[in-house]
């Protein structure tokens, strides 16, 4: 029980320290003019910020929906997307589309009510399997195991229900993509139990919200191109990655980049995030005196590069086996 108290207090003092140090590291970007200078160059073109967040808190996703709103972003649904990366549609200035990643419960109250109140399209990716199930996410039981009472203690589910999704899927601001059934990693499945993670979640999903799903994410983004045929066969008409760049009309309907939003970030880290200039600017710091001393300490702050060089190598595969 101690134990766990001590673990719980130095996650917060970490979160704390994490979230001072990049507040005020993007607080020198807005100083230095970076932010404003993206979002102009943004504006001016023909290309669309797509957005993805996990579990925001209500009090961040509102100030990031209004920070777009006031800032000259027209919020796009998941067709109009399509109709963008299909060539039949341009990007309208400052167009943004928001989506959601793995279903969180907390989405009811932080962020499906922010939604319909200013009118914003989003897109949630499900894994069907998940919420059909005990609606616990496999990749936190660690923390759960940290956090657990003794044998037989049970935890709150922490992906909504089936009953849920279909309700707010009838709400005409949300839109239902699929994360795959188990929320598998595509690169590491055979081609059968890669068929069937983007085949059954599709007709999961779509037999409970009685409408057709036609969005993929690739769950934690790493792609290798052999999913590409495969949703296609499906049905699928787009799927997104977690590549930290601006969808431009020439880009691979199955290729989409997104630019990710944390959880409980500070709301200037977030806008960095927005217009896609913090992580090549936080990058280098990576390597510097500074944070090799405090990288422990900051918790999880950077991007991580091996990361990011296996999304990219991968992205290269996929372009490679879809020519
Ligand atoms: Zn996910």
């Amino acid at each position: 029980m101690i134990t766990n108290l001590i673990s719980s207090a130095r996650a917060r003092a970490q979160r704390a320290l994490r979230n001072v140090f990049c507040a005020t590291f993007a607080s020198s970007l807005f100083a230095l003019g970076r932010v404003h200078r993206a979002r102009r160059r943004i504006l001016a073109r023909n290309v669309v910020t797509s957005i993805y967040f996990h579990n925001p808190n209500k009090r961040l996703f509102e100030k990031c929906v209004r920070w777009l709103k006031s800032n000259g972003y027209r919020f796009l649904s998941v067709l109009e997307v399509i109709e963008i990366v299909q060539g039949r549609m341009s990007p309208p200035p400052g167009a943004v589309w928001l989506t959601f990643d793995d279903g969180f419960r907390r989405l009811l109250d932080a962020v499906v009510p922010i939604a319909r109140k200013h009118h914003v399209p989003i897109t949630i990716f499900i894994p069907s399997g998940i919420i059909e199930g005990d609606g616990l996410f496999p990749w936190l039981a660690p923390t759960r195991s940290r956090l657990a009472a003794g044998p037989g203690h049970t935890f709150p589910r922490e992906a909504m229900t089936v009953t849920e999704l279909r309700e707010i899927a009838q709400y005409p601001e949300i839109s239902i993509g699929s994360h795959t059934v188990t929320h598998a990693i595509t690169t590491g499945l055979s081609s059968g139990e890669l068929r069937s993670e983007l085949a059954v979640s599709k007709q999961q999903l779509e037999s409970w919200i009685g409408q057709p799903v036609v969005s993929f994410a690739y769950p934690v983004g790493q792609v290798d191109g052999r999913e590409i045929p495969l949703l296609k066969e499906s049905g699928y008409l787009i799927a997104v990655t977690t590549e930290a760049s601006l969808l431009c009309a020439d880009v691979d309907p199955f290729l989409v980049p997104r630019f990710h939003v944390g959880d409980e970030i500070p709301f200037i880290e977030a806008v960095c995030n927005m217009v896609g200039i913090w992580r090549s600017a936080i990058e280098p710091l990576q390597y510097g005196r500074l944070l090799r001393r405090g990288r422990n300490a900051l918790g999880g702050v950077l991007p991580s590069a091996h990361r990011q060089k296996t999304h990219r190598e991968a992205s290269v595969q996929a372009d490679r086996l879809h020519q």
